[in-house]
């Protein structure tokens, strides 16, 4: 049985399903969008590492600055997608990683002019003093401080925050914010999965993808004082049909850093010869075990008659609850067929633990199951109240996309970050200084005159 503790203070939750399936239209969309200006005459030659949404963004964004002249390879260790990646259960393919995407927020107005930041800080700033502000104060405060009731906030916003982060009301504030948003109806998802956005971000950007993994970012050349540089990347690649892995090197005059730079990584990044060290921060990312069952939920344990009133979704808040949620999913190809015929009291259900759970955990929740698959991951950082908002440069021309995810991490924020670090290099390149955190917000009274004449 589970503990009563940790059911009482479970949040049971039923989200309707959320998902609007609406396939590739999306990339078609962003496709087609018009560069800013390109350049034909400049083409440095970029090297970008990690094929997530975050590195294939910038590929992408990058293609559409400088025009079609531009080398770009982008550095893939494992699979493009990164965190978004399918897993297979009875023949179906289920989002592993990444699953719901949220509608357009206020950034995009800054990129669409143009502007680019140096900082998760600055790009906050440019976004509103308060969601800054919220980075350095805990959930559990800025809720408070915008008025919601202590209720809401522990009951609905701790369940928010647990299911998206695996965290707690001690996480800071902008996160929370975000952890409502993925609460919020108009969510979506692409068909046959998000990774197909890395992916097709990847083709619309031309860029050469290099199956390997960067060991070191060294800094071959430094000019002093004119930010011109170049770098060198070794890496090392597996050889088709053989054990052996071989080890290369390549020269780039741009080197995005587009996977985190946590020190449990698998495939860790050094940067050498530099006159400082390049990473002052620190990011410690969460450990997450998603378990995916088709079985039957042990309805004893939570207080239910049958299969069927099992609401979508339940989420645990109890403080030392060995589970955070459990969720029934739903496949992202709504026409593929399961190997065998599902019993309407066998769905497929997804577990998210904070550490491995036990046979016996395991036990507890389902009475039955017939496939049961474990995904490890390095989910996202570990949220506190005024920890270090890295910065989106990290030496001249050498970029870091995941310094977005110390604000929050999701698949948007990957391509926001993307899309920065895109017109960042683009930007410094072409000396284009006045649309680097140079944003002009509108004075309080330019505020009034705005809402006046939209009356
Ligand atoms: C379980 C889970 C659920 C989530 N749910 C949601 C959700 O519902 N909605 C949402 O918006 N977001 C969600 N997220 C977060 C979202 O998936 C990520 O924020 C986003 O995908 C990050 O993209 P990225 O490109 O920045 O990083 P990644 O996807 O991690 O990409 C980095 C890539 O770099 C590669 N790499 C790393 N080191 C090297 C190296 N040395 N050399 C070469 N390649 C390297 C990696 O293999 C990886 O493919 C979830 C994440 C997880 C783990």
């Amino acid at each position: 049985m589970i503990s009563r503790d940790c059911l009482q203070q479970s949040s049971l939750m039923a989200y309707k399903n959320v998902y609007q399936l609406l396939g590739v239209a999306f990339i078609v969309g962003l496709a087609s969008g018009r560069a800013l200006k390109a350049d034909e005459d400049a083409s440095p030659r970029i090297g970008i590492i990690g094929g997530g949404i975050g590195g294939t963004s910038t590929a992408f964004f990058l293609r559409q600055l400088y025009g079609p002249k531009l080398t770009i390879d982008v550095f893939e260790a494992q699979k493009v997608g990164g965190r978004t990646s399918l897993i297979r259960v009875n023949g179906e393919d289920y989002e592993a990683g990444g699953t719901i995407i949220h509608k357009k927020n206020i950034i995009y107005e800054f990129q669409d002019k143009g502007m680019a930041f140096t900082t998760t800080e600055d790009m906050l700033r440019a976004m509103g003093d308060d969601l800054l502000n919220m980075t350095r104060h805990t959930m559990n405060e800025s809720l408070q401080h915008i008025g919601l009731s202590q209720r809401f906030i522990d009951e609905f916003a701790a369940a928010a925050v647990k299911d998206n982060y695996g965290q707690t009301l001690n996480a800071h504030g902008f996160l929370g914010v975000v952890s409502l948003m993925a609460v919020e109806p108009d969510l979506w998802a692409i068909q046959d999965g998000n990774k197909r956005m890395a992916e097709l971000l990847l083709r619309e950007s031309k860029a050469n993808l290099i199956k390997g993994s960067v060991n070191t970012v060294a800094l071959i050349k430094d000019n002093l004082g004119t930010g011109s540089v170049s770098y060198e990347l070794d890496y090392t690649k597996a050889t088709p049909g053989s054990d052996k892995e071989t080890s290369e090197s390549r020269e780039y005059d741009i080197v995005v850093v587009a996977a985190p730079l946590n020190e449990g990584s698998k495939n860790k990044i050094s940067f050498a010869d530099f006159p400082r060290d390049v990473v002052t921060f620190k990011q410690d990312y969460h450990k997450l075990i998603s378990m995916f069952v088709q079985g039957k939920v042990n309805t004893t344990a939570f207080d239910v008659g049958s299969q069927n009133e099992l609401p979508a979704e339940i989420i645990s808040i109890a403080p030392g609850c060995f589970f955070n949620s459990l969720k029934k999913m739903t496949p992202v190809s709504p026409n593929s067929k399961p190997d065998t015929p599902l019993k309407p009291e066998e769905a497929v259900w997804r577990v998210f633990f904070n550490k491995d759970p036990t046979e016996e955990e395991i036990n507890n929740l389902f009475v039955s199951h017939s496939d049961l698959r474990l995904v490890d991951w390095w989910a996202y950082p570990e949220y506190q109240a005024g920890a270090d908002l890295p910065p989106f440069m990290l030496y001249d021309r050498l970029y870091y996309v995941n310094a977005v995810e110390a604000a929050a991490s999701a698949m948007e924020t990957a391509l926001i970050g993307g899309r920065n670090v895109a017109l960042l290099a683009y930007n410094q390149w072409h000396g284009h200084f006045d649309k680097i955190d140079e944003v002009q917000l509108p004075s309080p009274a330019e505020n009034e005159e705005t809402k006046k004449s939209e009356l």
